[in-house]
Parts: structure tokens; C-alpha cells; sequence
């Protein structure tokens, strides 16, 4: 067929509509719903940071002890700790976690001996300000509310 005549019966545009319709069977679809459906993560992925707690008595396991900062190499993580008079052990006071400069390396965890810090599974950690980005102890127990759109 001749390139006049192809463009008159508009050969290329039905040409390429066969390709799209050829992908409407649902079947073929292989695009992610996110977020009518939760993606699957794998195993292994490291992700929002948690400070884990006994769940028998809900006492954080963080023992202050500081390793967790000094092994992160963007120096993101600030903690404080204090001695308890009575028990005579070191406390966490406060502690803070910058997540918009972390690389996600997972050193901060690999150094914590209690299993206290740990980066979970969870990827939704887009915030509307950068101060939404800087986790305290509380946010860091609670873990993330991500907004959950229905359709
Ligand atoms: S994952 Fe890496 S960059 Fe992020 S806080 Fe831990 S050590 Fe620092
Ligand atoms: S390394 Fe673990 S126990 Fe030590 S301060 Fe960090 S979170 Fe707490």
C-alpha cells in the first residue's frame, strides 16, 4: 500500500488501537492497583525505622547505649539517655531519627544489640513538610499513619 493511500485510510492509527485493545483483557494487565492493593515488598527490603518495645511490658528495649548513631555515616540519628537512680541503669530520654537524609544501609540496625531499632517494611514515607520528616521516640514506637485514599 502506498504511503498516500496508507495515510487516507489511517492505517497507522488502526494499526497501533490493535495493539491497545489487545491489552485490555484484564488478564494482561500487570500494573500494580497500588493503592487499592497493597504491593508485595520483598523480604529483605528495609524501610520506615521502628523502635521496638516489650510487648509484655511495653518498656522500650533501647538500652541508650548510643551505637546505633555513632555506626550511621550521615550522623542522622540524636539521642539522649540518662541513669535511672533506682535501678541503676542507663535509660533512653529522647531520641530522634532524621529520615530525609537516611540511605536506608541499615547499619543503625546491624549495631543495635537489643533488636530495639529495626527498619520495617513499611515505604510510605512521603510527608508534606520536611519537619514531618524528623521522627521522635513517640513516632518511632507508634509507628507511621500513612493516609490510606479509597477509590
Ligand atoms: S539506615 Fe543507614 S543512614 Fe539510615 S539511620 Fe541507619 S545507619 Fe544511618
Ligand atoms: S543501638 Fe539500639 S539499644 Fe543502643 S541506643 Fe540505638 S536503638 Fe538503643
Amino acid at each position: 500500500m502506498g504511503k498516500l493511500l496508507k495515510k487516507i485510510f489511517l492505517v497507522d492509527l488502526f494499526q497501533g488501537l490493535r495493539v491497545t485493545f489487545r491489552s485490555q483483557n484484564p488478564r494482561s494487565i500487570v500494573t500494580e492497583q497500588y493503592p487499592a492493593e497493597r504491593p508485595r515488598i520483598a523480604e529483605r527490603y528495609r524501610g520506615a525505622p521502628r523502635m521496638n518495645t516489650n510487648p509484655e511490658t511495653g518498656e522500650s528495649l533501647c538500652i541508650g547505649c548510643n551505637l546505633c548513631a555513632l555506626a550511621c555515616p550521615e550522623s542522622l540519628i540524636v539521642m539522649t539517655s540518662e541513669r535511672n537512680e533506682k535501678t541503676k541503669r542507663k535509660e533512653l530520654a529522647t531520641y530522634t531519627f532524621d529520615l530525609s537524609r537516611c540511605m536506608f544501609c541499615g547499619l543503625c540496625e546491624d549495631a543495635c544489640p537489643t533488636d530495639a531499632l529495626e527498619l520495617t517494611q513499611d515505604f510510605e514515607l512521603a510527608t508534606y513538610t520536611r519537619e514531618g520528616q524528623i521522627w521522635d521516640r513517640k513516632m518511632l514506637e507508634e509507628g507511621p499513619r500513612p493516609t490510606r485514599y479509597k477509590w
